[in-house]
């Protein structure tokens, strides 16, 4: 077929709940790319349509084209990217270094512009997490796995279909989808619970969602179905406090034991700590005894400064309409105060 005309396919590299990602070499001028193969067709639509939108922002991972086969497997030819930001945290954990604050502030403003230019296009990218930030040689840090991301509007199709503009998902915490995307590439609402099968297929990636748990807001762990971008602001609050400690902040090990880690710090979940929160779908389901003394942020991130415990208290709340956005984060004065962010060129990428 046409990607073998162009394509040689080497070693693999990777492999997720629905793909198997490969280095390749594009034969017209040796560029080394990475080939992801997705099983999943609405995974693959979903990866497609987003990466297409972002196309131009650099801290997202770049599409250079994409096959469609026969069997409905797509193949993605993305950029390769040879680590990731579980690989940096790692490594730094293993030497027992802390990442300098300045290279920190660095791989965080990089995720920040990254998901500022996802948000602004009203992608919601769902799976955030350190090793889906990908790493070039070069330090470039680049937002990628766009398979369970969710375009929030798109304009121009609603004329046509006859959807109402939706800037919220209807979804709940097992990935129901209530907006599907049809083959001819339009989004169409469809009602919870009436295509068993994709939903079926959706809950059997339950065991490569593991990792993805310990990322989950909480609203998602209550199985809230009208959730926005904020879900993304929570992921990237844990993600920084896993950059500031090289550890995770709510290593939850099943989800129930997820929230009461996350009560366990922040406190009990009641209206008083979010006017709203009594809604949640399973909130009368899953009851926690009232917590008298929560542990609070400043415990999980020791020996760090007030000005870092702040940054992850903006996004690490309850509330989701409290938690800031990658703008507003951007311009926070703790990026512009000493030590300044170290220019990329200085990060140390690991090997
Ligand atoms: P999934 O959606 O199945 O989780 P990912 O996109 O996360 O798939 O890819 C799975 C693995 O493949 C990644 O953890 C990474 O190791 C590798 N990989 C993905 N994209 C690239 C890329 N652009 N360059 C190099 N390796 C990649």
């Amino acid at each position: 077929s046409e990607i073998i005309a162009k394509y040689e396919v080497m070693e693999r590299v990777g492999s997720g709940a629905y793909a198997d990602v490969y280095r390749g070499r594009r034969l017209s001028d040796n560029l080394t790319v990475a080939l992801k193969e997705i099983h999943d067709y609405q995974s693959a639509f979903r990866e497609i349509d987003a990466l297409q939108l972002l196309q131009g922002s650099p801290n997202v991972v770049v599409l250079h084209e994409y096959f469609w086969r026969e069997d409905e497997d797509a193949v993605l030819v993305l950029e390769f990217l040879r680590t990731d930001l579980a690989t940096v945290v790692a490594d730094a954990a293993k030497a027992n270094q802390p990442l300098p604050a300045g290279e920190l502030k660095r791989w965080m403003i990089q995720i920040l512009s990254g998901l500022d230019a996802c948000h602004r296009h009203m992608v919601l990218h769902r799976d955030l997490k350190p090793s889906n930030l990908l790493i070039s040689e070069l330090g470039l840090l680049k937002i990628a796995d766009f398979g369970q991301a969710r375009i929030l509007t798109e304009p121009g199709i609603d004329a046509s279909n006859n959807h109402e503009e939706y800037s919220r998902v209807l979804d709940d915490a097992d990935n129901k989808d209530t907006i599907t995307s049809t083959h001819d590439g339009k989004a169409t609402c469809t009602t919870s619970g009436v295509d068993r099968e994709e939903e079926e297929k959706e809950l059997g990636c339950l065991t490569s969602c593991v990792g993805t748990r310990w990322f989950r807001a909480p609203e998602l762990l209550y199985g809230s179905r009208d959730y926005g971008l904020e879900v993304d602001l929570w992921s990237l609050g844990c993600i920084f406090a896993e950059l500031l400690t090289l550890q995770p902040l709510f290593p939850g090990t099943a989800d129930i034991d997820q929230l009461s880690r996350i009560i366990g710090v922040l406190g009990s979940l009641d209206e008083s700590a979010w006017a709203g929160c009594s809604k949640l779908p399973d909130y009368a389901i899953i009851s926690f005894s009232k917590v008298e003394n929560p542990a609070g942020l400043e415990a999980c991130l020791p020996n760090r400064s007030p000005d870092e415990v702040a940054l992850v208290k903006k996004l690490v709340c309850y509330d989701p309409a409290k938690r800031a956005t990658a703008m507003e984060l951007l311009h926070d004065k703790y990026f512009s105060e000493e030590p300044l962010p170290v220019p990329v060129s200085e990060l140390r990428v690991p090997m």
